[in-house]
């Protein structure tokens, strides 16, 4: 190997590494071990790069915890070898997998990127080939002291470079498949690729630590104009559930009738830990703003603040996984733990 920043290149499936049968024109993955042949651009890069493939790459609907533990191995195993990381992922589930990782990896000092497609690399407009050859470059790139200069978990899409753990994706349809609302751009690429400083990440200089325990006993009960008490029931009294986000509207709020607030308060009672995530993809819970927030405020209920639900729930996983009770999740949920939230 040259002198040059050594990259490991993930692939865990998802559109960006297929190609299309010229005759029956079905997409099918490429062998990644021949990537400089669909990418022949890659040459010119003055980077070394290593590819992986995880045991069995998915679409990334299929993506799950046990998954994510498999990508916290690789990058654990391989963290001292590498400059940077850049993880091929499905857009689908992209922004659950960055916020899980962003967990996961504490003290993480290396960047590392996920990227994906909206169109296969093989397909003659496909955004993949950008998406991919500016994310190899982001993971290689150092600032004048040496140091990586986003030593975090990202998503770059569509020219932009995003907080991992503040994204969600927008767009099935547009190249432009994620937005960031409640954080700013990483960096954007155009002629040059623009660092923004402030907004990224100090380097970590402790050791990394990784984690591998997720408790996914949480639910999501998503509030809309009508919803019933049996729904209600369902998912706060289910016993297999020992955390749930309740997916609320606006500011935080939730409808104020008494039958709703009593099933919140028994849920409460029974040691279910109840976290307040808005349905409004930007803004905040603000639990003292309306009356009808109040209410879950003094339920109890802990207030997720402008955390996207993908950084939530991962969240409360990892929380939950380290086996805190009620008032450390609580403590932790207030808290930015690896940039996911504003604190005010
Ligand atoms: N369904 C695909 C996936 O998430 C879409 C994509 O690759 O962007 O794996």
């Amino acid at each position: 190997m040259s002198d040059a920043p050594n990259i490991l290149v993930i692939y865990t499936g998802g559109t960006i590494g297929m190609v299309e049968d010229p005759e029956s024109k079905t997409l099918f993955p490429f062998d990644f071990e021949h990537l400089s042949g669909q990418i022949p651009e890659l040459n010119k890069l003055d980077v070394n790069i290593t590819t992986v493939t995880t045991h069995q790459p998915v679409d990334s609907s299929n993506m799950s915890p046990s998954l994510w533990r498999e990508l916290v191995a690789i990058v654990s195993a391989n963290y001292a070898m590498y400059d940077g990381f850049v993880i091929l992922h499905g857009s689908d589930t992209m922004a659950y997998t960055a916020s899980a990782l962003s967990f996961l990896l504490e003290n993480l000092a290396k960047p590392v990127i996920l990227t994906g497609s909206q169109l296969p690399i093989g397909v003659i407009r496909t955004d993949g080939k950008e998406n991919f050859i500016t994310s190899v470059e982001i993971a290689s790139a150092k600032n004048e002291f040496g140091d990586p200069m986003v030593p975090e978990v990202c998503v770059y899409f569509e020219y932009k470079l995003y907080r991992g753990n503040r994204t969600y994706k927008q767009s099935a349809e547009h190249f432009e498949a994620f937005a960031s609302p409640n954080y700013p751009t990483l960096a954007e690429a155009g002629v040059h690729i623009r660092y923004f400083p402030n907004a990224i990440m100090g380097l970590s200089t402790e050791p990394l630590v990784t984690h591998q325990v997720l408790d996914e006993r949480i639910g999501i009960l998503f509030l809309f104009p009508g919803i019933g008490i049996d729904l209600v029931q369902s998912v706060l009294d289910n016993p297999n559930l020992k955390a749930t986000i309740l997916y609320t509207f606006g500011a935080g709020n939730a409808p104020s009738a008494p039958w709703f607030l009593r099933q919140v308060q028994q849920a409460v009672a029974n040691d279910k830990i109840l976290v307040n995530v808005t349905q409004c993809m930007s803004g905040t819970v603000n639990q003292s703003l309306y009356a009808t927030g109040r209410e879950l405020e003094k339920l109890g209920v802990i207030s997720g603040a402008d955390m996207t639900m993908e950084a939530a729930l991962t969240k409360l996983m990892y929380l939950l996984g380290h086996g805190f009770e009620r008032e450390e999740v609580k403590h932790y949920f207030g808290q930015s733990l690896r940039g996911e939230l504003t604190e005010l």
